[in-house]
């Protein structure tokens, strides 16, 4: 039997309600004043369950029992994307303090900061500045559409927290492993009869910025001939990248998400064409091997048109491989409490995996009710909740009594 989700549910909408959103979403920005709100009342439920919450430099939430003790910590993120679901982030953060209540002895909750991108642009930005990965000077050249950075962003969610006790450093020591618990953001599990699932990969993204120059002319006068267009060089990368992405389904995904053209007048020809390509693989040179083929495709469009292509490189991440003794672990868990759990990988990017590079982290998904998510439709089944609740605390357990694979025990 699943243990009963009741107050989870309860807590989530509570959250929720904190900065509903103008279409019946949840608005709360990362490092804004609604994602400090939410802070603030997972430190509460954290202090009712004996934890003592602070927050580091970098704006993430730390619960974690008095003493210097390695815990095992579970958690996600507060923040959303604008009008976005209920359950994205808050599920395995209220998951994670209903699992140290009932589990107890050393284990704790990390609460990342500014997990979701659509802020500044970037996103996962308190684990990755925790983890070293990212800098105070990247933050400052991260911009909001207000013009505002990142790093002045922070020091204002900063205040927001008021008193809640401050960490000089994030004492990134104090985990022996991370889980992790997400809505699934698709709509596979469901599809397979599945309750949880279990990454052993994220993707790691690359993203460039094809820029075609052409010639601006007349729409009217100049023959089909004699026309550099820009924008059909542009036209055919974005189809090719379309084909590219079904040709290397399911390991990597190829979107053209953005399209910039000049002069952008309905009498001219497009004398430049700027095309966004994001593109995700979960398997190592994945995505590399996808854009090689992207731009040989696009340098022949351009060739053939006259127009002279530039490749602009904005990111590149190779995938994260998870702990596979953690993956085991998540998996005998849910063995013994008779959970279906599979495998899956993740192509949106998660905290978890940036932990991963100080413990042992495991990313745990729910299945989705529709695949809907970064959208108010978000819906989790209340037993599958249930389940993920159940598997979470027994992962707690275990992990902490060394009740696990014989890798995970070798590796701190
Ligand atoms: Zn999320």
């Amino acid at each position: 039997m699943t243990p009963d989700a009741g107050r989870v549910l309860e807590r989530i909408e509570e959250i929720f309600s904190l900065a509903p959103g103008p279409n019946g979403g949840a608005s709360r920005p990362a490092f804004s004043g609604a994602e400090a709100r939410a802070m603030l009342l997972v430190a509460g439920w954290a202090r009712e369950a004996g934890l003592e919450a602070a927050v580091d430099p970098h704006g993430n939430l730390w619960c974690l029992p008095t003493g210097e003790a390695p815990c095992v910590t579970g958690g996600s993120h507060v923040d959303t994307v604008p009008d976005g679901g209920r359950y994205d982030g808050p599920l395995g953060t209220v998951l994670a303090v209903e699992a140290a209540v009932r589990t107890g002895g050393n284990r704790g909750v990390l609460v990342c900061a500014a997990e979701e991108a659509s802020r500044f642009g970037a996103g996962t930005l308190g684990s990755r500045t925790m983890t070293g990965k990212i800098s105070e000077e990247d933050l400052s050249r991260l911009r909001d559409s207000g013009g505002r950075d990142a790093l002045s962003a922070r020091s204002v969610y900063l205040d927001a927290l008021g008193d809640l006790p401050r960490l000089e450093r994030a004492p990134l020591e104090r985990i022996s492993s991370h889980v992790e618990v997400h809505v699934e953001q698709r709509a596979d599990l469901r599809r397979e009869g599945l309750s949880l699932g279990v990454a052993t990969a994220v993707a790691g993204p690359v993203r460039h910025r094809l820029r075609f120059f052409g010639e601006v002319a007349h729409a009217g006068e100049t023959p089909a001939t004699e026309r550099r267009d820009a924008l059909c060089a542009a036209a055919e990368t974005v189809l090719l990248a379309e084909k590219l992405g079904r040709d290397y389904a399911p390991v990597t995904t190829a979107t053209a998400g953005t399209l910039d053209i000049h002069p952008n007048s309905l009498t001219s020809i497009p004398g430049s064409a700027e095309v966004g390509v994001d593109i995700r693989g979960v398997l190592p040179g994945g995505a590399r091997l996808l854009l090689g083929e992207l731009l040989r495709g696009a340098r022949e469009a351009a060739d053939g048109r006259g127009v002279r292509l530039e490749d602009d490189p904005l990111s590149e991440a190779e995938p994260t491989e998870m702990d596979g003794a953690m993956v085991s672990a998540v998996e005998e868990a849910c063995g013994r409490l008779g959970v279906r759990c599979g495998r899956c990988a993740s192509f949106a990017g998660h905290d978890a995996q940036h932990l991963a590079a100080v413990a042992p982290a495991a990313l745990v998904f729910v299945a989705s009710e529709n695949g809907v998510s970064h959208a108010p439709g978000e819906a989790v089944a209340e037993e599958d909740l249930g389940a993920a609740l159940g598997v979470l605390c027994a992962l707690v357990e275990g992990l902490q009594s060394g009740r696990t694979p014989q890798t995970l025990r070798g590796r701190r």
